[in-house]
């Protein structure tokens, strides 16, 4: 057996067994819960065991993760990867400056290659993060050549994507139909293994006609998900539930992607059908779609997975999504509480609920928590070793799940395994080729800048500051006060 050192960074390689020593084992699988001082033996692809100091096969690889957490990889289940190409970008949006650039004026100017250098950057980005399955809601698929350039991106970089085949510029019952995309399916995806799934991403717009019914119908016959923004205030709403339910199309498969400004009726619809959501907490925050629902959706026991929607306002960092979904679910207990003239005495969400909604709930909205979501012996080998010596903040470790989500952050992701191969080891990325998607990225840039021109590039990226209106103060302000609300 050898101990794996930083001189040595990679003695992993195919077939070698891997075995992770003495961690705070997070399994995520109810039966076993957490394990102190816990080790995860990997042959293959697959766990092969759990438990405390395992013997294994020789010649296995032993990772030290002492002092640190050993949970599931994570899984995001909603993103448009092809917008990290212009990460950053909305900082400042609402979801109506979003809508304006994308849809209204510049999401026709992107080609193939910049689907696949978005594609490409956000994939690894993903890994590093210790995301080790990202659903790809990709809807600049103008054409069946951009959605190869996406799957091309995704092939390069050894994760675990589902890939929502999406066209913010078509009408889904038109591309759903066409020939074309039904020989995409059978090329890009059918037999290529389980590391590349694939889902319908189109929206219902509540129109009474049903347009939409043709593109469900494609959905059925390919036997695949659709995944849906489903209550974003302005965009979607109840009649989209509605109608997909009257029709038939709400499946236990269908995904409601942020679900935030809903009725109770359709909370009911969602939760006799099956469906799950995709919580995306700093994009409702930040964009307004609505407010954070999983405060409501508890009481419908609606199930929950958390998303990080796009790079072009955030990044792919699941443990923001964790922290952000219990501040906000806590926020709203408290302030309804307030409202009343109560206090809130115990919380209802728990750490160790988001740390399950951000890896098993994932798995179980893809339907693939019989293989991925928890470290249970047999699953498919998708794991995640927080663990860094050099940092403050990673001792003591009192409370494992609080740990991750107010403790941690993605510079502590030591160690990522997707599917039994270690993809990241000691805080470096293993045979990762950056330097391609730098680029890529930033040849997209320059070509997007140069089509948008130099005054619309500005003004895209800093839109109009909404005015501040000072109250009346009987104290009356300071000077500085009134300057400041000047220069504002
Ligand atoms: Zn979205």
């Amino acid at each position: 057996m050898s101990q794996v050192s930083a001189a040595n960074s990679s003695p992993f390689s195919p077939g070698r067994p891997v075995v992770f020593r003495n961690a705070i084992v997070l399994t995520i699988d109810p039966s076993l819960g957490m394990i102190e001082g816990g080790d995860v033996l990997v042959t293959a692809n697959r766990i092969a065991a759990v438990g405390r100091q395992l013997a294994v096969p020789d010649g296995s690889v032993e990772i030290d993760a002492a002092g640190g957490i050993l949970m599931p990889g994570m899984v995001d289940t909603h993103r448009h990867m092809w917008q990290t190409a212009l990460r950053g970008f909305g900082a400042d949006w609402t979801l109506t400056n979003y809508f304006q650039f994308y849809y209204l004026n510049w999401g026709k100017i992107f080609r193939p290659e910049d689907i696949y250098a978005g594609n490409l950057l956000s994939a690894i980005e993903a890994i590093d993060a210790g995301v080790t399955t990202s659903v790809d809601w990709s809807h600049g698929l103008q054409t069946v050549e951009y959605a190869d350039a996406a799957v091309d991106a995704l092939e390069a970089v050894p994760g675990r994507f589902v890939l929502a085949y999406g066209n913010l510029l078509g009408a889904p019952w038109e591309w759903t139909k066409t020939p074309e995309l039904a020989d995409f399916i059978k090329r890009r995806i059918d037999g290529h293994g389980d590391r590349l799934g694939m889902q319908l991403a189109f929206d219902v717009t509540g129109d009474p006609t049903f347009p939409e019914k043709a593109a469900f119908e494609a959905a059925r016959e390919f036997n695949l998900p659709v995944t849906t923004h489903a209550g974003v205030w302005g965009a979607t709403n109840d009649n989209g539930i509605r109608l997909m339910h009257e029709h038939g199309f709400m499946t236990p498969s269908t995904i409601y992607v942020h679900a935030a400004t809903l009725s109770e009726d359709s909370y009911q619809r969602i939760a006799a059908t099956g469906g799950h959501t995709s919580i995306s907490t700093e994009s409702e925050d930040n964009a307004g779609q609505g407010y954070s629902p999983t405060w409501q959706l508890r009481r419908y026991n609606i199930p929950v997975s958390l998303s990080m929607d796009t790079s072009v306002w955030w990044s792919a960092d699941l443990f923001s999504a964790m922290r952000a979904t219990l501040n906000a679910d806590r926020a709203i207990e408290h302030l309804e509480a307030h409202k009343r003239n109560e206090t809130v005495t115990l919380s209802h969400l728990r750490a160790e609920q988001v740390v399950t909604w951000a890896t098993l709930g994932g798995a179980e909205a893809l339907g693939m928590d019989r293989d991925i979501g928890s470290i249970t012996v047999g699953k498919k080998a998708d794991l995640v070793l927080i663990k860094n010596d050099q940092s403050p903040v990673m001792f003591p470790i009192l409370h494992p799940y609080g740990h991750i989500v107010f403790q941690a952050g993605r510079g502590d992701v030591h160690t990522v395994m997707v599917d039994g191969n270690v993809v990241k080891y000691d805080h470096r990325l293993l045979n990762i080729d950056l330097t391609r998607a730098r680029q890529a990225v930033a040849k997209t840039v320059e070509y997007a800048r140069a089509q948008m021109g130099e005054q619309a590039w500005i003004a895209a990226m800093n839109p109009e500051k909404a005015a501040v209106e000072l109250r009346e103060n009987p104290y009356t302000y300071t000077d500085k006060a009134r300057a400041q609300q000047k220069d504002a």
